[in-house]
């Protein structure tokens, strides 16, 4: 069965570990991610942008697909179901439709209005034991169309935020969306400090999780992040396995066009990324 994010990330908090969100595109990368966190014994989080959910096919059809997968492949370690950067229209989809987690990204809105729509948003999720997560300052780079400048956000804007009751807060400390530039500056740590001093026990959420060097996530989780969210990263991993299947020929050879033969070392190459970052967060035997 579906959980709310809210037991698994205090937990994480406590315990100076954090928990991985892992956006998922289709069955493999679904089955991927969720037989990896049952073999490591660890909490996890399915994130879906709004984008993957209309590629999927819709919200119910995710819905359907995970809660199968849960009872058919005996999954028993927490698993979310999680709305990735939501719109308001978008999280109220999610909720109606099965989800056990939103994001409501009011980022790009005047803190004023964030703060009118989030308030909205925790009213409801309070009521059917949901998770929400809500952001302050952009995320930089590009996702699903949305591009952000990458703000450190604002820790006053992050107190009024966490205020209203949110499970957990998104907050710009200059990390990205997509792969990281040559010259990036890295982590503000000084403005996580600041956010973690102004926000108290809220959980907070590190987006933009691919290419960040290790030592600034065991930082970043010291410092109160106890989720972070990975999606670039798999999708290289996965093109990359089904790229050398293809480049050796091998989808030429006897049967190897079958799409069981052809995707699977996309699948197997998601598995290890996913598990190597289970071990980095500190997430594996938490469940
Ligand atoms: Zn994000």
């Amino acid at each position: 069965m579906l959980v709310s994010a809210k037991d698994m990330l205090n937990k994480a908090r406590e315990g100076k570990y954090a928990v991985g969100q892992f956006n998922i595109n289709n069955l493999e990368w679904t089955k991927a991610v969720l037989l990896t966190a049952q073999e490591n014994n660890s909490p996890v989080i399915l994130g879906v942008s709004e984008g993957a959910g209309k590629y999927m096919g819709g919200y119910k059809t995710i819905v359907g697909m995970v809660n199968g997968m849960l009872e058919d492949l005996n999954i028993t370690v927490p698993v979310a179901l999680h709305l990735d950067h939501g719109s308001y229209e978008g999280s109220l989809k999610v909720i109606e439709a099965g989800f056990s987690s939103v994001m409501f990204d009011g980022s790009h809105y005047k803190i004023e209005e964030n703060i009118a729509k989030t308030t909205e948003l925790v009213k409801i999720a309070e009521a059917k034991g949901l998770s929400l997560e809500a952001e302050v300052g952009s995320i930089g780079g590009e996702e699903d169309g949305v591009v952000g400048a990458g703000e450190i956000a604002d820790a006053a804007e992050c107190k009024l935020i966490a205020d209203l009751g949110v499970t957990m807060l998104a907050a710009g400390i200059g990390n990205i969306h997509g792969k990281y530039p040559e010259n990036w500056k890295g982590l503000d740590f000084t403005a996580l400090a600041a956010i973690k001093e102004a926000t108290g026990d809220v959980p907070l959420v590190l987006h933009g999780g691919t290419g960040i060097p290790e030592d600034m996530i065991k930082k970043a989780i010291s410092l109160g992040v106890a989720k972070i969210n990975v999606n670039t990263e798999c999708q290289l991993s996965f093109a990359e396995g089904t790229r050398k299947y293809i480049e050796a020929g091998k989808d030429l050879q006897g049967k190897g066009f079958d799409p069981r033969k052809l995707l699977a070392p996309g699948f197997e190459a998601i598995k290890a990324t996913v598990k190597e970052k289970m071990e980095l967060f500190g997430s594996v035997n938490q469940a």
